[in-house]
């Protein structure tokens, strides 16, 4: 197991792509905080069926105080924080539309940010004094291929996401360089278009057909769990400020 002992909260658990890094992670030996406002009974239970110790915790990442309660919970309950996971997000199934530019709900657009940008940074705050204090660590950010080429199909109009989204990079690689001292680093995941609302995660025998990648279709979950799983090993240690695409080659960087 390339995980074996290792503490990651993985956060926007409950649902979608969360669900299934949490269960590839717990599969992998890792010990877990699931974090979300949403229902974490699933998840929960499908990573106890892999052997993981498992904290489920309310969570709303864009409160400060729910963050530090759920990185000093962590420490208390497993002792260490060896990962973040920082993939909650404010996305379509939380009735985000593509808005054109006079019709973005500026209340919207601030709820976007609370929970995409300054969530994911919250986050960071929240576990950086204990990797600090144990001289090590791995945060890993989730942006959005859509960040790099806006298609023109109507549903890709989406201001406030992009912008939230292209945020995250620039976070990962201030923060990247920042923490670098202490032995802790930042990396950017940048999925692309990747089918995430069926209840159970689709195969990539099941996905969607997409002319505009080079390997033809959507992605599926589990295309993008091992890239995360391989993020939080010790291979993966010297990898700081970067931005990985798990796309099948739609945006090219
Ligand atoms: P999803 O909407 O299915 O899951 C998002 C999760 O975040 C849900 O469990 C939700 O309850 C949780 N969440 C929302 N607000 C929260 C808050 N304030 N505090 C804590 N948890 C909160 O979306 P998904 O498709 O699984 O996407 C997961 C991440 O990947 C998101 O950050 C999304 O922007 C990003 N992403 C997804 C795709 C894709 O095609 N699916 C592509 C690029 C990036």
């Amino acid at each position: 197991m390339l995980l074996e002992g290792r503490v990651i909260i993985v956060t926007g658990a409950a649902l979608g792509l969360g669900r299934t890094y949490a269960r590839r992670l717990a599969s992998e030996g890792a010990k877990l905080t699931l974090a979300d406002v949403a229902d974490l009974a699933k998840t929960t239970s499908l990573c106890e069926t892999e052997g993981a110790e498992v904290l489920p915790l309310r969570v709303d990442v864009s409160s400060e105080e729910d963050t530090l309660a759920m990185a000093r919970q962590t420490h208390e309950r497993f002792g260490r924080i060896d990962g973040l996971l920082n993939n909650a997000g404010i996305t379509t199934r939380h009735g985000l539309e593509a808005k054109s530019l006079m019709d973005v709900d500026m209340g919207m657009w601030d709820r976007v940010f609370a929970v995409n940008t300054r969530g994911t940074f919250l986050g960071i705050r929240a576990v950086y004094p204990y990797m600090r204090e144990q001289g090590s660590g791995t945060i890993v950010n989730v942006s959005s291929g859509s960040t790099l080429r806006i298609s023109r199909a109507p549903d890709a109009i989406n201001a406030q996401y992009v912008a939230s989204k292209s945020a995250i990079t620039g976070i990962t690689r201030a923060v990247a360089r920042e923490l670098g001292q202490y032995n802790i680093n930042v990396v950017t995941v940048a999925p692309g278009s990747t089918t995430s609302d069926t209840e159970e995660a689709l195969s990539a025998d099941e996905a969607y057909p997409e002319p505009e990648a080079s390997l033809l279709r959507r992605g599926v979950p589990d295309d993008l769990a091992g890239v995360m799983a391989f993020l939080f090993t010790d291979d993966a240690r010297f990898i700081s400020g970067q931005m990985i695409l798990v796309n099948g080659g739609r945006e090219v960087w």
